[in-house]
């Protein structure tokens, strides 16, 4: 299907199409031209999204969970169906190539497929002459979604896909640099499934806080900065919303000295720089081990010269801008400062004038380890090589980041570095990969990368209330006819 920029978008709201009280324009990050408007949901209109999730809830809650399995595997149908027009559009709007923007579409679609493989056990506790006891998961309620604008639809179907099956109804809102393809995914799902199960609502600043505080949001995922996070979740206290949360993180890769430099270096490049850098999990502290540091920055470097930066729309960029104006500043910072401590850059440092948010791949040469390059998330093209010799050192370094999110470790001997892997305080360590992530496994940051988990059984628990009923046997008669 061929999707039309010139569209109108509109939200989501009981199965319906819904012109926001207001809209807002929607930039691609390439050359600043406005791609299309958005609607700005207002806060009675985020009202009306709520109620029609709540109205939905009880027949939606009350569905065999076949059902509600057919429904994934439908959802998963229609972006399938509609992958090349969604592509264009997430490039326009979010600046990755081609290929990554349908990674990211058909990613989402996968992500419901599999998900709909998923059960929701029902444990018995006891089962005796007496008396009989299960524990069960039963669906909370409406759930509001907060999706960030990296990955912005594999990120939201990580939150819909488990609230769904589990019974609950979803109100999603993508970040107001990403909400078109959102939206249109809404906008096709109207009459795949019943109105009201999901409503899509778009906005500016004030709606992600309207709906952490909104009195008929019963839990909130969010995926977003750890800045953001601590936000949420204070302000989902005030009602005791459960709460999940999927935080930033300052990734390490360890490099050990036995690894074939020419064949890892491709790789940690992509582990770095894939989505120009703007990936929670990437790797944004390289630790390489000093016999090996200066043949592997060669190769590095070697192998950024050949990639190709640019309008994501254009055949064969393989990196696009920076999303945003905001983001953009914040990478500039990190390298004026860089800059002005004087850190050495093996490539990069100078960034073109626009139009655009494009910054040059950016690699720094062992820069102090309180440096704020190494320190923070930074979310863009610019990655610290650091030297060590030591393993506990490493180790240690590593560890000692207020982020626990990821991590990776390299070396031709599994056994060792798998051993390093489990002193890694990070939810996901790989060994001699990164970023694979499936929805069978559990994906969640420690420490202040997040607070419960995605994917798996795991993941889709936390879309449940706990639930445990017991049975006396035979305690009470009938009564006398
Ligand atoms: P962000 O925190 O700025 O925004 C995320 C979402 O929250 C957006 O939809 C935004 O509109 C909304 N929001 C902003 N302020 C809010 C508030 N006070 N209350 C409720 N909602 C609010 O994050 P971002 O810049 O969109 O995304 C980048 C960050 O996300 C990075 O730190 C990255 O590491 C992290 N991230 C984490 C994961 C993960 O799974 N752990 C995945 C992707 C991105």
């Amino acid at each position: 299907m061929s999707i039309s920029f010139d569209s109108d978008f509109t939200l989501t709201i009981g199965g319906k199409g819904v012109a926001g009280a207001s809209s807002f324009p929607v930039l691609n990050p390439a050359n600043e031209q406005v791609v299309a408007s958005a609607p700005d949901c207002s806060r009675e209109q985020l009202d009306e999204a709520v109620a029609a999730a709540r109205a939905a809830f009880p027949i939606w809650s009350a569905t065999p969970i076949a059902k509600r399995k057919e429904a994934l595997l439908a959802i998963a149908g229609v972006i399938g169906a509609n992958v090349e027009g969604l592509k264009r559009l997430l490039t326009a709007e979010q600046g990755k190539p081609y290929a990554d923007a349908m990674g990211d579409v058909l990613g989402g679609a996968y992500w419901a497929q599999a998900t709909s493989t998923l059960d929701i056990p029902v444990k018995v506790t006891e089962d005796t002459a007496e008396r009989r006891g299960e524990t069960r998961h039963v669906p909370i309620g409406v759930v509001g979604a907060i999706a960030p604008w990296n990955f912005p639809i594999i990120l939201a179907m990580f939150k819909v896909a488990p609230a769904l099956l589990a019974g609950n109804t979803v109100v999603l809102k993508p970040s107001p640099f990403t909400p078109l393809t959102t939206l249109k995914i809404g906008e096709l799902l109207r009459g795949v499934l019943p109105d009201g199960v999901l409503n899509i609502v778009s906005g500016g600043d004030e709606l992600g806080p309207w709906m952490t505080s909104h009195p008929g949001i019963d839990k909130i995922s969010f995926t977003g900065s750890s800045q953001t996070g601590r936000k949420v979740m204070a302000s989902a206290a005030a009602s005791l919303k459960r709460v999940t949360l999927e935080l930033g993180g300052n990734d390490a890769a360890i490099v050990l000295p036995d690894v074939d430099v020419a064949a890892v270096a491709e790789q940690l490049f992509w582990a770095a720089f894939r989505n120009t850098g703007q990936i929670c999990i990437a790797t944004k502290r390289l630790y390489v081990h000093k016999d090996i540091y200066e043949p592997l920055n060669a190769a590095l470097l070697d192998y950024a010269k050949g990639v190709k930066m640019g309008d994501g729309a254009e055949q064969g960029v393989q990196m696009g801008p920076i999303n945003n104006k905001l983001q953009y500043e914040r990478v500039l910072d990190l390298i004026a400062d860089a800059k002005a401590k004087g850190y050495k850059f093996l490539v990069g440092g100078d960034t073109p004038p626009g139009p655009g948010y494009f910054v040059p791949i950016t690699i720094l040469d062992n820069p102090p380890e309180d440096s704020r390059i190494v320190q923070e998330e930074q979310f863009g093209p610019v990655l610290p090589l650091l030297k060590f010799d030591d393993l506990d050192d490493v180790i240690a370094r590593t560890n000692a980041s207020p982020y626990g999110l990821g991590g990776s470790v390299w070396s031709a001997d599994e056994e060792k570095a798998l051993d390093i892997a489990s002193r890694i305080a990070s939810g996901t360590v790989w060994v001699n990969e990164t970023q694979y992530l499936s929805p069978l496994g559990a994906f969640g940051g420690m420490k202040q990368s997040g607070l419960g988990s995605e994917g798996a059984l795991e993941g889709l628990l936390e879309y449940t209330n706990v639930q445990t009923v017991y049975l006396k046997k035979k305690a009470v008669a009938p009564a006398a006819e």
